[in-house]
């Protein structure tokens, strides 16, 4: 039997953790996966809480790598572009890529959970610890505490890595010691989910899209589930007049969905019901630092760096931390001490780059994407994509279909909008040149 004191301790069986106890089990290190919750695989969902995700190329990327890409594509839903409802008038399709057929892929978080729970628990050397909540932590020596239905339990571990998510307690534990410092900026906007059944056995919206309905100081998008339902995620202030705590009464929600939203009442018989029912949850961007302790603690996916879910990055970023600390842990030989620091260094500018991208994305799909001059924007873009095939790459297509370091891709994009602005200036001048020697030209016949 495996010492306890040699095991690896990864704290949270969420997507990160078990996608890291299949990378650490392949490396031939024993884990214990310590999860709060008890296993999702036999319990119920809980209501209302994120049930499915945007899977781009930075995931399927790490679940290549474990051999689970196909595996979790087979329940995925491909979206190739927006669909944009405005309050009036006809929905209107704006496509991902230059080429058309590129797609993320909406996928039930559950079954991406529980997919790499089996894989995790069918290699040799992982071992899962369900309903065990971490309330204490020695950085020190690696000694753990756990609350349990059973009582307090103590545990301990070579390393522990703590992957238990926004709210994390490892992090906290590394807070109370004084070991990091954090950051944590909510935005003043919640989410609540709501449901559009299936219509007729089919789906009642084109299933092809991420349905995106923009309203300036509120905003919903919809994403397609594998038993033809959609998710419906509405993104408003949690406090003020026009904001969650504003609808008090089942008439107040069906007048406000029928003014603001009037395609969604006739497809959500439930909506009123799900409106008071699904709880509000809470949005924010986590930053802290360091992300390691005594080279023998450490903290990835959104226990380091939660940030706000509008690019559809948090767990794809997730993953590929996971991806860079195996890495890590390839160049330096499985030294933990060297690895962390290193995987820190190599993260940090990367998840603030995403966290700062995220955040402008919300601008842009509240405020932007309904616009005439957007549209034409993303059109022009495109084109040039064709144009000038690798060398012009728009921000979305290198965020969603790369694995470019997220760092990298702000650099790329600011670059690329300079030459464009020069060329745009340069062809504005000849342009005013041509309009003057016409003119001047006209006069003087
Ligand atoms: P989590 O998934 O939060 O997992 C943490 C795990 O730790 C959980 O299982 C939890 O029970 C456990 N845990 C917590 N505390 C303890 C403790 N004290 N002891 C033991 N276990 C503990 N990302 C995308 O890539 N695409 C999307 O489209 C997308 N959409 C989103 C939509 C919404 C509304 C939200 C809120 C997020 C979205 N995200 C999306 C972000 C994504 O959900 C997270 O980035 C991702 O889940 C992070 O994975 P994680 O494993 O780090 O944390």
């Amino acid at each position: 039997m495996t010492d306890e004191r040699d095991e690896i301790a990864v704290v949270g069986a969420g997507l990160a953790g078990c996608l890291l106890a299949c990378f650490l089990a392949r490396r031939g290190h024993p884990v214990a996966l310590y999860e709060r919750r008890p296993d999702p695989r036999t319990g119920t969902v809980e209501r209302g809480r994120s049930i499915n995700l945007a899977l781009s190329e930075r995931g399927l990327d790490a679940l290549r790598r474990i051999g689970l890409d196909e595996q979790v594509l087979a329940d995925g839903l491909p979206m190739r572009g927006r669909m944009i409802h405005p309050v009036d008038g006809e929905a209107q399709f704006q496509s991902y890529s230059a080429s058309g057929d590129r797609a993320i892929n909406s996928i039930s978080r559950g079954a991406l959970n529980n997919a790499l729970l089996d894989a995790a628990t069918s290699l040799p050397g992982v071992r899962v610890a369900f309903d065990h909540r971490l309330v204490g932590l020695d950085p020190t020596n690696g000694g753990m505490t756990f609350e349990t239905p059973q009582g307090t339990v103590a545990a301990t571990a070579s390393v522990v890595l703590g992957t238990d998510g926004a709210g994390s307690a490892v992090r906290g534990q590394l807070l109370a010691y004084g070991l990091l410092t954090e950051s944590v900026d909510f935005l003043d906007y919640g989410y609540k989910e709501l449901t559009i059944p299936p219509l007729g056995g089919d789906f009642a919206l084109d299933p092809e899209a991420l349905h995106i309905w923009p309203r300036g100081t509120s905003m919903m998008i919809a994403l397609p589930n594998p038993d033809r339902s959609f998710t419906c995620t509405l993104f408003w202030p949690t406090h003020g007049t026009a904001s969650f705590a504003s609808l008090g009464s089942p008439a107040a929600i069906e007048r406000h969905f029928a003014e603001h939203y009037p395609d969604l009442p006739p497809l959500a018989p439930g909506l009123v019901d799900d409106y008071q029912h699904n709880p509000v949850g809470v949005l924010g961007t986590v930053r802290c630092t360091p992300w390691q302790a005594y080279g023998r603690v450490g903290l990835l996916g959104d226990a380091a760096h939660a940030i706000v879910p509008f690019y559809g990055q948090g767990a794809n970023c997730a993953f590929e931390d996971v991806v860079e600390l195996d890495r890590c842990l390839d160049e330096c030989a499985d030294d933990w001490s060297e690895a962390l620091p290193l995987f820190q260094q190599r993260r940090q500018e990367n998840a603030e780059a995403i966290a700062q991208m995220a955040l402008a994305n919300f601008v842009e799909m509240r405020d932007k994407v309904a616009s005439p001059l957007f549209q034409a924007g993303r059109k022009v873009e495109h084109a040039l994509e064709r144009l000038l095939p690798g060398r012009y790459v728009s921000r979305y297509e290198l965020v969603s279909f790369s694995t470019t370091p997220y760092a990298q891709v702000r650099r790329r994009v600011r670059r690329q909008h300079r030459v464009l602005g020069a060329v745009a200036a340069g062809a504005a001048a000849l342009l005013a040149g041509a309009v003057g020697l016409t003119i001047s030209r006209g006069r003087r016949r």
